[in-house]
């Protein structure tokens, strides 16, 4: 819990960063360090140190990193139907090279005391030596530059066993597993290359994951197919063990109608009626989408290719490892090679995003950040303009959000409140 507070401090600071050199670019460090002591309440000193951090490097292209996302590979075990890597290829695999190039890239231009490492593919448990190679190699580095690193790996679970597992406690790394829901829906596109299903697999093993990581987060992405079993599915990974959780709809490739994101809509309400049912049974349970503050405006744009990069297998620099599965070459978005050039200056629009702001979302009301950016270019050829289904998804989720805070308030809103309803 206390970790996943710190991430989350390190996160809100990054953004707040993020959106006050994107709001006002020639803000001094003064300013800024200002703003930041006041907004977390933390001492000058660290406050001052995170503001110069930022601006003291002009010639990065104001490139103050907080993540990066090493794709390991873009192998895989399993053949899931909707995959954001396209094109599997089992001889594209990370080199101890590339990966150490990556790792030095990030130290040298962490804006933050407290960077992250994503280890994620393809299926990053593919190259488990891979990992015992740069873990080391990370801490090290992260010692000399005075950093403090966190790691995660997004996997889908199946090469799970002791020793990795062991591995993972001993060096604090966080997994987040790709399970879809129940062992219908998730069987429907996690199979194996042969076609059988990897439910049962995962099952059996999350006993002995919890041993090793009590708070197990799964990625459940809802599919149009599965958007009715939402709740059944939500409730069989709870059964299971699963206490932590990212809901999210499978957007790009695939279109929701309305009537499927108004069904979405009202089965994450009943999710939510759920887990706020645990909650007072006591059951330690926690969904961020439901508990984030709405009125905490992370700003228009998200992270990628302002605090965080991703890098291919073969070392390319892309913002966001979405973006690099995407097949259009334009999508990807690469900036150049970590083994050789990477031209900084192509990663402006990300940087300063709201200047690439659509008509649409310049006349919005609401706090939303304008979409995944590789979701928008899969929809509407543009990184920066998002689709209507993306404004149709927002309001749903802001909407289920503002319900939670209620829930969570115990209808303490409603002794203040002066409407005359029942
Ligand atoms: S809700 Fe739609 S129009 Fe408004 S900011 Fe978000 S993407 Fe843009
Ligand atoms: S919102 Fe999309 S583009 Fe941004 S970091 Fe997430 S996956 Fe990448």
């Amino acid at each position: 819990m206390e970790k996943r507070k710190q991430d989350s401090l390190v996160s809100e600071i990054v953004n707040f960063i993020g959106e006050q050199t994107r709001l006002n670019p020639g803000c001094s460090p003064g300013v800024l360090s200002a703003a930041i002591q006041k907004r977390f309440r933390i001492s000058s000193d660290q406050a001052e140190k995170l503001a110069g951090l930022v601006k003291e490097k002009p010639e990065a292209g104001r490139l103050g990193l907080a993540a990066i996302e090493l794709n390991l590979t873009f192998n895989c075990n399993l053949t899931c139907a909707y995959c954001f890597i396209r094109e599997k290829n089992q001889h594209e695999r990370m080199s101890f090279a590339t990966a150490a190039k990556a790792v030095d890239l990030l130290m040298e231009r962490a804006a933050f005391p407290t960077v992250n490492i994503t280890l994620i593919g393809g299926e990053p448990l593919l190259e488990f030596e891979l990992i015992r190679q740069i873990v080391p190699y990370a801490h090290e580095a992260a010692r000399r530059h005075n950093i403090f690193v966190t790691w995660s790996v997004t996997t889908n679970g199946t090469l799970l066993n002791e020793t990795i597992l062991e591995y993972f406690a001993q060096n604090r790394i966080n997994m987040l597993l790709s399970v879809d829901g129940g062992e219908k829906n998730h069987d429907r596109y996690r199979r194996t290359k042969s076609g059988e299903g990897t439910w049962q697999k995962i099952a059996g093993l999350i006993p002995l994951i919890k041993s090793y990581q009590p708070w197990l987060g799964v990625r459940m992405t809802v599919s149009t197919e599965a958007v009715g079993d939402m709740r059944e599915d939500f409730k069989q990974l709870v059964e299971l063990g699963v206490n932590q959780f990212i809901i999210a709809p499978a957007q790009g490739a695939e279109c929701w109608s309305k009537e499927q994101i108004e069904q979405y809509g009202l089965n994450l309400v009943e999710i939510l009626q759920d887990y706020h049912a645990l909650k007072r049974r006591g059951i330690p349970i926690f969904i961020e989408e439901f508990e984030k503050d709405e009125n905490e405006y992370k700003g228009w744009g998200c992270r990628a290719g302002s605090t965080s990069l991703a890098l291919a297998p073969d070392g390319a620099v892309s913002p966001c490892s979405k973006m690099l599965g995407l097949t259009d070459e334009g999508g990807k978005y690469v900036i150049g090679n970590i083994n050789g050039e990477l031209d900084l200056k192509l990663l402006e629009p990300f940087q300063n995003p709201i200047s690439r702001q659509p008509q649409h979302c310049r006349h919005c009301t609401r706090k939303c950040s304008g979409g995944c950016y590789a979701v928008n270019f899969e929809q509407t050829g543009d990184h920066f303009t998002a689709s209507e289904e993306n404004c149709l998804f927002w309001v749903v989720c802001q909407e289920t959000k503002r319900i939670s805070g209620m829930l969570s308030a115990g209808g303490a809103q409603c002794q203040s409140c002066r409407a005359r309803c029942q």
